[in-house]
């Protein structure tokens, strides 16, 4: 494998992502060799082997069996050709394709049950789709996922200031459903000076979307770059202002997966937070213990503070801000994460 490290002198995150996903797969011991192509050094062993095949892009890989070698720019395609047996592998070959009319989907699934929408996302995406998990939609989501017996990815954002019952939460769902759970988090090449310069509250000064970037936006971007769809626990009824109008599956047009395009499944678009307890009761489902205390919508630790009865549910997600502004860039389209709409 050839990995690139950039000028600044850090890995290249598309190289870092497809090692995470070679490890993921437990093919990493098959890779026998990393040679590094250093952007500042022309004489580096990747750049020079890069030149000698004719490949401009990093990460690449070469492999090399009785036939001869090929060289391959994708990890996920030297997964499909060459180790279909890998987690997920097998039924990968046999998946349905993503129709290009999402939109379609979407009006044919909008009043589907939600165990329906993630099927036909699992069946078709399978451990290329990852649940993006945090809060109580999000565990019933994976209690749903791990019903199917299809494979399936599960990650959470770890921005370093989750509470620490979040933190045990995330263990206990780890070991009640024996899955592994990603935990991206933020680098610290942007997180240190960060800090440095501004502190470890600043987010109540001058808003959090520059935080949210770094802790949140930028990890995810990271994830969904090896990943070819997500599944997210929104509910349109979590904020009038914001989410009033997500359908069910979409192209997400803020992030890119791997192969460019990236799904978006929003199964719990449609249920309130009624029923979502209501399966979390039926079916045993873990919950992390701070909802007992009065959260309803948990976040960030300094970010968030328990509801008082008939507050809205995420009143007490950046209270400070006004209600309009109260998304972190995870779920609204790239313009708006550049101009600080919705963030
Ligand atoms: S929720 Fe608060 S602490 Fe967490 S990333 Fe956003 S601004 Fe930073």
């Amino acid at each position: 494998m050839v990995k690139k490290r950039l000028a600044s002198g850090k890995p290249c995150e598309k190289c870092e992502q497809a090692e995470a996903m070679l490890r993921d797969r437990g093919l990493w011991e098959r890779v026998d060799e990393v040679l590094w192509a250093l952007e500042d050094d022309p004489d580096s062993p990747g750049m020079k082997l890069g030149r000698e095949l004719g490949v401009e892009l990093a990460p690449f890989f070469v492999v090399r069996d009785g036939e001869g070698s090929s060289v391959y720019t994708s990890a996920l395609r030297l997964v499909r050709d060459h180790f279909p047996q890998a987690r997920g592998g097998a039924r990968r070959e046999s998946r349905p394709a993503v129709p290009d009319d999402l939109e379609a989907v979407a009006a044919e699934l909008a009043d589907a049950p939600p165990q329906r929408i993630l099927r036909w996302g699992l069946e078709r995406l399978g451990a290329d789709c990852g649940i993006a998990f945090s809060g109580a939609e999000d565990v019933v989501l994976v209690d749903m996922a791990a019903r199917t017996e299809l494979p399936f990815t599960t990650f959470c954002l770890d921005t370093g200031r989750l509470h620490p019952e979040t933190y045990r939460f995330i263990d206990r769902v780890r070991k009640h459903y024996g899955i592994d759970i990603q935990l991206p988090s933020p680098d610290p090449a942007e997180l240190e000076p960060f800090v440095r310069e501004k502190g470890l509250f600043s987010f109540y000064d001058d808003g959090h979307r520059e935080c949210c970037g770094i802790r949140k936006v930028a990890p995810l971007r990271r994830m969904l770059s090896g990943l070819r769809g997500w599944i997210s626990g929104q509910r349109k009824d979590q904020s009038p202002a914001t989410r009033a109008d997500i359908p069910v599956v979409q192209d997400d047009e803020g992030f890119a997966g791997a192969d460019g395009r990236l799904v978006k499944l929003n199964p719990l678009a449609g249920w309130t937070s009624a029923q979502v307890w209501s399966y979390i009761r039926e079916h045993d489902v873990p919950y992390n213990e701070l909802h007992d205390r009065g959260f309803i919508s948990i976040g960030c630790e300094p970010c968030t503070r328990p509801t008082n009865p008939g507050e809205h549910e995420r009143a007490g997600r950046w209270w400070w801000e006004d209600e309009t502004r109260r998304e972190c860039g995870l779920h609204v389209p790239e313009p708006a994460n550049i101009d600080g709409e919705g963030i």
